[in-house]
């Protein structure tokens, strides 16, 4: 019996990153060096401390399904984190444990959205988030966004877009693609607006001059989500947390019981010594994205491309390459074949991506370096 693939899984977008990626893999295997400046992930290792933890973790028998909601020990963590960084006091009660802040993400759209509820977000975004509504039923409200908002969404233009159908705003700060953040100030006044915000904060603790706000502070009936991979290096871990108002944990938890039983025991107590003790580490590794965010950005605007504004977190650099190509897709494949940097066209972040590369700095300076000399040796040739 020949069975068809649903509508809606076929209709999930694949990731152009990867198709780079892949690509990029190919020309390895043909001996070819490429410089990789695609990937979304931390090169660093995961710290020593946070290893050890899960590999005590794994010798002392946490091997077993835990709460669903997760070990109250790491909630507890979690929750004095937040009391350090932010001043805001949140119950063990309100979060949920999960492999990664992706299935946090889908579990909340899942518990929020009914079909043909609308999700609002920018454009360009992370491209799960439309990925996942869409695939949910609902319908992400993309606001274009520039540099003049410094891609972040902005009270205004929220207002225009709300509808009956509004469930929610979806904000990420520091932002992947583009690195930037939204002030305090606007996070309050978007709060004002009174809908739910759901605010991803797993960029949070690689920021440059300035600290980190949790939606929290401004709403304390807001959505988090959160997780270990960018600021602890943990990416291959797969660990990460929500936290939501009382009334939506019995449903949330409903679903982390049937979809995922619980996040993995080890693994939780690895992300448990991450919060109490890898912070000077962190604070090393941020060092270290500075330096070479600090080299990268004068380096690609003397090649030619825009970047009006320094990003100021995350690991990613949004540079608009419209003088090179207006096919970014094609510019960045082109970029990979004849200068082998891999780079990510902005389309993978949504139509207002078009135009622009994300070039990722999770990678030693010494590439970086190499990989701009590449990039100006091939630009170079191709005036000619
Ligand atoms: N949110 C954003 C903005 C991301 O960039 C990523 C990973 N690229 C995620 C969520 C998901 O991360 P994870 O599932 O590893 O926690």
């Amino acid at each position: 019996m020949y069975i068809q693939i649903t509508h809606k899984a076929q209709q999930i977008p694949p990731f152009i990153v990867m198709d780079v990626l892949e690509r990029a893999r190919a020309l390895e295997r043909e001996g070819v060096s490429i410089i990789h400046m695609e990937v979304g992930e931390p090169d660093f290792p995961t710290p020593t401390c946070i290893v050890k933890a899960g590999c005590q973790a794994l010798s002392e028998g946490k091997t077993h399904y835990t709460h669903s909601q997760g070990i109250l020990p790491l909630r507890e963590s979690i929750c004095e984190d937040y009391m350090k960084r932010y001043g805001v006091s949140v119950d063990p009660e309100q979060i949920i444990v999960t492999s990664g802040t992706s299935p946090a993400l889908l579990m909340i759209f899942a518990a929020m959205l009914d079909s043909g509820d609308e999700i609002i977000m920018t454009n360009p975004y992370y491209p799960c988030y439309a990925n996942m509504v869409n695939f949910i039923g609902g319908i992400p409200r993309l606001i274009p966004v520039s540099a003049d908002v410094n891609f972040q969404l902005t009270p205004e233009r929220v207002k225009r877009n709300l509808s009956s159908k509004t469930k929610a705003i979806l904000i990420n700060s520091p932002a992947n693609p583009t690195g930037m953040s939204l002030s305090p100030s606007q996070m309050k006044s978007l709060s004002d607006l009174g809908v739910p915000i759901i605010s991803d904060e797993i960029y949070h603790g690689i920021r440059y001059e300035e600290a980190d706000h949790s939606i929290l502070e401004f709403n304390d009936h807001a959505f988090v989500i959160n997780g270990f991979s960018k600021r602890y290096a943990m990416t291959g871990w797969r660990l990460g947390y929500l936290i939501a108002p009382h009334d939506w944990i019995p449903a949330l938890r409903k679903i982390q019981q049937n979809f995922f039983i619980s996040a993995a025991d080890f693994v939780q107590w690895a992300g448990r010594a991450a919060l109490k003790e890898a912070d000077p580490e962190v604070k090393r590794m941020v060092r270290t994205y500075r330096e070479r965010r600090d080299t990268l950005v004068p380096a690609l605007k003397k090649l030619g491309f825009r970047i009006p504004k320094v990003p100021e977190g995350a690991f990613y650099i949004f540079a608009n390459c419209k003088k090179f190509s207006r096919n970014t897709y094609e510019f960045a494949f082109e970029i990979l074949e004849n200068a082998h940097v891999g780079i990510t066209p902005g389309i993978d972040f949504g139509p207002m991506g078009e135009g622009y590369v994300r070039f990722s700095y999770a990678n030693s300076l010494e590439n970086i370096l190499e990989g701009v000399e590449r990039i100006r040796r091939y630009l170079e040739s191709r005036r000619y």
